[in-house]
């Protein structure tokens, strides 16, 4: 199989969840699913074995930091990320456009971004077919199209023209790709306002994309702004294709996301989390690296299955967060990361039964996270 291939398999009978499943050329991904982001090729602290030890189905790595480091004649050289980093199930690749845009030294044309090499100062323009020849020597199952990441504080106008311009991109990224087993994903733009997303939405939605993603959310805005764009933009994408919001990784803003009609997610949080010294845990946050934790003989969580909870005490993890070593940061982002991923499992469940409202105002109940924040 070249291409990915999405399969529809339930939708949730009192809200728009979707339970799915997509086929990829290094396996199948069940969806909603939770994507664990190792940025430079590597989830920071776990092993392969650990990653999935925690029954992570994709990882997602980032075009626009391998770009710079190894740098492409290494990637090459290793016949991409699978055969570097030695992972053989699914990668996706995020297309560098939020990165490029978080620099400050940078000025946007048509023709893409020009800007100054974080390690040598050096100038680098990022156009949509540098970012498609990239992602194709990384060698993702899933690359994305190369967009215009936009601060909603810039202003109506230079959105308008913006969601114009990534359109044109999202063309000619379509029209650079060349490579049979790799899927492309769109992304929909437009920040908060209605009527740019809509622009958008059927602008990037008349190319035959493998899938979709919502764009330009998780970036500060607030709650009510992006339940806003998730419940008027999540199921108006297309039904047949999967659906990705990028930067999501709350059970907070997973549960808005999933509840809308949206299958994939990837966050830092868990693991930069983790490496902070914070569990995440069905009551709640819990900070390990307190002094309560010292006697505590009892697992991060009852009833846990990770690593960390068969393994590992308490009292030991903020010994070793006290003493900072490395394995602490380890054990708490491998909890993290299994959490993430087990409330998904349970959110599966859940759409399967058509009881996805009745799970999420019960977890809500009985843990400390806000349901809205
Ligand atoms: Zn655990």
């Amino acid at each position: 199989m070249s291409k990915i291939k999405y399969e529809l398999l339930h939708v949730d009978k009192y809200s728009k969840a979707r339970r799915g499943r997509i086929h990829t050329p290094h396996g199948i991904i069940e969806t909603p699913v939770f994507m664990p982001v190792g940025t430079n090729s590597t989830v920071k602290g776990l092993t392969n074995d650990q990653i999935k030890n925690i029954d992570s189905e994709i990882i997602l790595s980032n075009a626009f930091h391998l770009f710079l480091r190894p740098g492409m004649e290494i990637m090459k050289d290793f016949e991409g990320i699978h055969n570097f980093m030695n992972w053989n199930k699914p990668l996706l690749t995020d297309s560098g456009g939020f990165q490029v845009f978080s620099l400050k030294d940078r000025k946007i044309s048509e023709e893409g971004v020009l800007f100054r090499s974080p390690l040598d100062g050096s100038k680098i323009m990022m156009t949509p077919e540098k970012s498609m020849e990239i992602q194709q020597t990384i060698g993702s199952d899933i690359a994305m199209a190369f967009d215009e990441c936009v601060n909603a504080k810039w202003g109506y106008e230079y959105m308008k023209d913006s969601v114009d311009r990534t359109y044109r991109w999202a063309k000619r990224s379509f029209e650079a790709h060349k490579k049979e087993n790799q899927s492309l994903f769109g992304i929909v733009q437009g920040g908060l306002f209605s009527d740019l997303r809509q622009r958008s939405l059927e602008q990037i939605t008349s190319i035959p994309f493998d899938g979709f993603a919502l764009g330009g959310l998780a970036v500060g805005e607030k709650y009510q702004e992006s339940e806003k764009v998730l419940k008027e933009f999540g199921d108006k994408l297309p039904k047949d294709k999967p659906r990705y919001i990028m930067g999501i990784g709350s059970p907070t803003m997973m549960f808005l996301s999933v509840e809308n009609g949206m299958d994939m997610f990837d966050c830092v949080l868990p693991t930069r989390m983790g490496r902070h010294g914070t569990a995440l845990t069905w009551n709640g946050k819990l900070n390990l690296k307190s002094a309560k934790n010292k006697f505590d003989h009892s697992p991060i969580e009852n009833d846990c299955n990770c690593y960390a909870c068969k393994n590992h005490t308490r009292g030991y993890i903020n010994h070793l967060l006290k003493r900072d070593e490395m394995l602490g940061k380890t054990l708490i982002s491998i909890h993290n990361l299994y959490f993430n991923i087990h409330l998904i499992h349970k959110m599966r469940e859940a759409i399967e039964n058509d009881s996805f409202l009745d799970f999420k105002k019960e977890f809500f109940s009985n843990s400390s996270y806000p349901l809205q924040n």
